[in-house]
């Protein structure tokens, strides 16, 4: 009791507010408000037959893809571009695993939650990794994660410079090269499951391409791919 009181009095000088909109939460709302929660431009793509899902036709003749999911629209100036910016650039790791937490329950409730063996985010930059303190991609898989009661491996990908090679490159294909490497750290680890490969966001999906056939390359049986976010 006495707890739930310094609660509330610390909750008055210092409201948390919604991490999409910015207003101040009330009591029994986390994260965010009950408004944004309502109206966020959420995707309903686990909903849809695979051949309907606008996403899969990313992947199509690139990369064999179970299920493409992403939880939210990416519109420019609103609210999901709010929730990635505090995720990104503002230590709200926090937007991550909520995120995460509320999409696995909704993939729970469609029956996805026994598709996936693990759930492995795409790796950061380590120069990045140490500038941000944490990976933005696996905050949103630890969320899912607890959510589908999945197992996690947040190293299982890393990524790998090839400096050696790139000497002869120009300053953009050497980007593109570095950007698109990935190895598999365990293939072990890795083999004859289905993996749900995860990002914050999917534009070209030219990542989660190379990520996911560095993993099918180690062994995995089947590759899904689920982001918090979708630019249409
Ligand atoms: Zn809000």
């Amino acid at each position: 009791m006495l707890r739930l009181l310094l609660a509330d009095f610390t909750a008055l000088f210092f409201p948390q507010a919604c991490l999409a909109c910015a207003e101040p939460l009330v009591p029994g709302e986390q994260h965010l408000c009950t408004t944004c929660r309502a109206e966020l431009p959420y995707t309903d793509y686990h909903l849809l037959p695979a051949a309907q899902n606008p996403l899969s036709r990313r992947f199509w003749g690139k990369l064999p893809v179970e299920y493409t999911l992403s939880y939210l629209r990416f519109l420019r100036h609103g609210r999901v571009q709010q929730l990635l910016h505090q995720l990104k650039y503002q230590g709200q790791q926090q937007v991550g695993r909520a995120l995460g937490h509320l999409y696995g329950a909704e993939l729970l409730a469609a029956g996805l939650g026994p598709a996936f063996d693990l759930i492995v985010p795409v790796p950061l930059h380590q120069r990045k990794l140490a500038r941000r303190g944490y990976n933005q991609a696996d905050a949103f898989a630890e969320g899912l994660a607890l959510a589908l009661a999945c197992p996690r491996a947040a190293t299982a990908l890393r990524r790998t410079e090839h400096t050696a090679s790139q000497t002869n490159k120009s300053r953009a294909e050497r980007w593109q090269n570095v950007s698109t490497v990935f190895e598999v750290a365990q293939p072990s680890s890795i083999a004859g499951r289905h993996i749900l490969l995860v990002d914050d966001v999917l534009t070209t999906g030219a990542t989660l391409e190379a990520c996911g056939a560095a993993l099918l390359a180690a062994g995995a049986r089947a590759v899904s791919i689920a982001t918090i976010a979708c630019a249409e």
